[in-house]
């Protein structure tokens, strides 16, 4: 059985991201959950604090660590054994941009394969993005994220949960 990566930016962590980590650890047999420090986006959450959010999640699969990672994903995939990208996909907007990495990871190096996974029905529209802006305007996130992360969201925004 192969080792996968699940990068992505996890700002915050959600239940989408989750059933795609519990799904990956049955399937592969090491599974390393990489924050990306090096994403262009502008975070809600430090790296430190994301994996700390993950960390408290993934407990509860043994074969799952989380670490975060900067520079080319296939080079930090090998150099921990891996040679799966696990990727989610959503809606079919997800589709184009998650193509182009696919195949330029490729490219790189073609010992690395990319997996994708369809997304859970439940979790079909579910986006950290859509999370926080939520979460900023004082709408309920239970169901959307672990409660730890709801809690965590409420200290850094300030608001009451409604
Ligand atoms: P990135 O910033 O690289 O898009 P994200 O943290 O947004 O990273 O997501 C990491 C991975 O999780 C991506 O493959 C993304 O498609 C997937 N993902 C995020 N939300 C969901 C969801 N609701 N259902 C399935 N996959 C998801």
């Amino acid at each position: 059985m192969a080792n996968a990566v699940v990068p992505g930016s996890f700002d915050p962590v959600t239940n989408g991201h989750l059933d795609i980590i519990a799904r990956a650890a049955g399937m592969f047999e090491q599974v390393t959950v990489a924050v990306a420090r090096n994403s262009s986006k502008t975070p809600l959450f430090s790296t430190e604090e994301r994996l700390e959010m993950l960390a408290e999640v993934c407990t509860v699969y043994p074969n799952v660590t989380v670490d975060a990672f900067e520079g080319l994903l296939v080079s930090y995939a090998l150099g921990r054994g891996a040679t799966v990208i696990v990727r989610g996909l959503r809606a079919v907007s997800d589709f184009e941009y998650e193509l182009q990495m696919a195949l330029m990871n490729r490219r790189l190096n073609s010992a690395v394969e990319t997996v994708f996974m369809m997304t859970g029905a439940d979790y079909s529209y579910l986006s950290s993005n859509i999370v926080k802006e939520i979460a900023r305007l004082g709408g309920s996130i239970e169901g959307l994220v672990p409660n730890s992360v709801g809690q965590r969201l409420q200290q850094k925004l300030g608001k009451p949960r409604c």
